[in-house]
């Protein structure tokens, strides 16, 4: 495949764009290469600048549930537009989106939209720490929710409790607030809670970690933080900006019977627009300004095309009642595939999977915490990302991503993908 316009368009970016691009794992940092400059997109596919085609399991990093540039969302962002594309005022389309997003969403009774998953997920915490008046937060090693100051953060050393910022720019003030605990490990939440009584506000997790590969809750975990929380008097906040109506309707709330008290939303709610929503029950929300004293704001919050493009992605989810067994189909036949064409050779792997997410490790031992995803060979993993890409297979350039699974995946497309993984596989 020839790169060549992309290489030259990356040397342009770099010139003015921070490592050439506006979110860094773009960059191809983990993987080595120049990254391809995307011209178009359509359904499951990807045209670079070049004119190479790519089947595309990265789907803008999980938005683009429908495929690219599905005719409903497209067709209601150009019909809006012609109407304004931001006023300031609140509008019609603003409650109708959130009254469907409620009905799907179990447990909540009203929905702020902001503008990202980092606005989201921010904003939840901000809220559940003036709801509970408490000031400290458990987030999980590897789980990632945005970029906000209170989440860039790494385990302490030792015995200490408190967490360390792990970005310059991050204060030491900011860090103590923020406690790690390791994911799937219950007895470690546990001691948390002991050593810092009553001054934990929320636990915000994943409920399916997607970003450190992807990392299923074990057997119970979830339902042991809903009781680890309710004993203490925390909230608990499930980061569904991957799982969000993605994992089911009613995202990984309904998918594992458990209730989270605030849920923060991004990626599928947007249909590829900059959207975010955190909700939650009406005593909880209604502590929001202007009704009540946290305060959260936006100027383009709920903007009008942005939350047409929404509504239409909710409302074709929500219509389609076959949708998520497809996604299960086709994402189980995927699993099927690489297993079949990985264990001819002699590779060390695992595959981990939820529904529609799922993601290659490179290393035989179960994978199920921060711990146990590095442990996998990042050199296979470069080798296994350049020669799929090679062959037309666009994953996510680094082994801690989830591949997101579209529906508009055709099986030719599924057998193609399997067929290059096995091609590749010889050269590993
Ligand atoms: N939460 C999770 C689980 C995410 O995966 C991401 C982004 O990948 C975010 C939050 C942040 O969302 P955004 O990139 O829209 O700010």
């Amino acid at each position: 495949m020839n790169y060549q316009r992309s290489s030259q368009l990356f040397v342009e970016a770099a010139k003015v764009i921070p490592g050439g691009v506006n979110s860094p794992v773009r960059a191809f940092k983990a993987v080595g290469g120049t990254p391809i400059f995307v011209k178009e997109a359509k359904g499951a596919y990807l045209f670079d600048e070049d004119g190479n085609r790519y089947i595309d399991y990265i789907n803008s990093w999980g938005p683009m549930l429908l495929g690219h540039a599905f005719e409903p969302v497209v067709n209601a962002v150009i019909e809006k537009a012609k109407k304004g594309t931001s006023f300031g005022t609140p509008t019609a389309l603003e409650t109708e989106i959130a009254a469907l997003a409620v009905s799907m969403v179990p447990n909540v009774d009203k929905i702020r939209f902001v503008n990202s998953g980092t606005e989201a997920c921010m904003s939840a915490v901000r809220l559940a720490r003036g709801y509970t008046k408490r000031d400290k937060i458990i987030k999980f090693s590897g789980c990632y929710h945005g970029h906000s100051d209170s989440f860039l953060i790494a385990a302490g050393s030792g015995l200490s409790t408190f967490g360390v910022p792990n970005s310059p720019g991050v204060t030491s003030g900011t860090a103590k607030d923020t406690l790690l605990a390791k994911y799937n490990d219950i007895a470690n939440v546990k001691e948390l809670f002991a050593a810092n009584r009553n001054e934990i506000a929320a636990i915000i997790i994943e409920p399916v970690a997607g970003n450190m590969g992807c990392i299923p809750p074990k057997d119970g975990f979830l339902k042991a933080l809903r009781e680890v929380c309710t004993e203490n008097g925390a909230l608990l906040i499930f980061d569904e900006v991957m799982t969000g109506f993605r994992l089911a309707k009613g995202g990984a709330q309904e998918l594992f019977g458990v209730k989270a008290d605030i849920i923060c939303f991004g990626k599928v709610i947007g249909g590829g627009l900059p959207v975010g929503a955190f909700a939650g029950r009406k005593e909880i929300m209604d502590y929001l300004a202007p009704l009540g004293p946290v305060y959260q704001a936006g100027t383009l919050s709920g903007n009008p095309l942005a939350m047409a493009a929404g509504y239409e992605m909710l409302k074709s989810i929500n219509n389609d009642s076959e949708l998520f067994n497809r996604l299960e189909e086709k994402t189980a036949y995927l699993e099927k595939g690489l297993h079949a064409e990985l264990s001819k050779h002699s590779i060390a792997y695992t595959i981990n999977r939820v529904g529609s997410m799922i993601s290659v490790h490179f290393d035989p031992n179960p994978v199920y915490d921060f711990q146990t995803a590095a442990n996998g060979d990042n050199e296979t993993f470069k080798k296994f990302f350049h020669g799929l890409l090679k062959e037309g297979v666009y994953i996510a350039p680094s082994a801690y991503e989830t591949w997101f699974i579209t529906d508009a995946l055709s099986y030719e497309d599924l057998d193609f993908t399997i067929a290059a993984a096995g091609r590749v596989a010889e050269i590993l």
